[in-house]
């Protein structure tokens, strides 16, 4: 199941690929593993993704001890300060920075190890009061004062769209995104890459990839639905 799963997201991303006339190795597929057990991670390394995503750090370092060190573990949920230091040598990237005091634990932490730390920075292009992020309005502003840090590279933006049954509805806060990575990569920034913009879930993804994404986050699609309750 879990391998058909794959199969199909993956021709969906070639198909709107081909329809946004971009290339399909332009965009990684994370697999988004948050709340199901490693056996089903590594039925999905059958078919070659190396990428997954955890929304929590001690459920990330657990999978990380058992399963093998060639996967791409990337940090998606939103993260507290005092959990940084267990990510150091383990996370390949971090989706869900959204704020300098976050920014500067993480400097601290990597420092320590003498390691370079690849972030993404959170933006809540939609501005729901329930998620975390920051505004469009903030966000070159954050991004030069993390720029200042040596063992920080930000690598992009990553956007949680709101939930909807109708993915065309999100399309203007993907095009906004795009918009945002754009605008900020024309000032040229030291130290500031915007070659990654991680946006499109099971919902979305496809619009997302029209409209730019680099990564897409696909959890429910690939591994079916999460049960919180057990
Ligand atoms: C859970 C989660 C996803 C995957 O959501 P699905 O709808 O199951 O694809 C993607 N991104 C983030 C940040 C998440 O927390």
């Amino acid at each position: 199941m879990i391998l058909e799963n794959i199969k199909e997201v993956q021709q969906n991303i070639q198909k709107a690929c081909e329809k946004a006339g971009r290339n399909p190795e332009e965009v990684t597929l994370i697999a988004v593993s948050k709340t199901k057990p490693y056996t089903m991670i590594e039925e999905a390394l059958k078919s070659g993704v190396l990428d997954y995503g955890e929304n929590k750090v001690q459920e990330m370092c657990e999978k990380f001890e058992i399963l093998p060190k060639d996967i791409r573990w990337h940090m998606i949920g939103h993260l507290q300060r005092n959990k940084v230091k267990y990510l150091v040598g383990k996370a390949s990237l971090i989706h869900s920075v959204d704020s300098i005091r976050l920014a500067e634990q993480i400097e601290k932490e990597y420092a320590k190890a003498d390691e370079i730390a690849n972030i993404l920075i959170e933006v809540n292009m939609a501005e729901e009061e329930s998620k975390f992020g920051i505004t469009a309005n903030e966000t070159e502003e954050l991004i030069r004062e993390i720029s200042q840090f040596p063992h920080i590279r930000i690598q992009g933006l990553m956007t949680i769209a709101p939930y909807t049954d109708n993915p065309e509805t999100n399309r203007g806060y993907f095009k906004n995104m795009k918009k945002l990575s754009v605008d900020i990569s024309s000032k040229n920034i030291d130290n500031v890459s915007m070659s990654v913009l991680s946006m499109g879930m099971t919902g979305d993804y496809q619009v997302a990839i029209e409209e730019g994404a680099t990564m897409v986050r696909v959890g429910t699609g690939i591994f079916g639905e999460r049960n919180y309750n057990i």
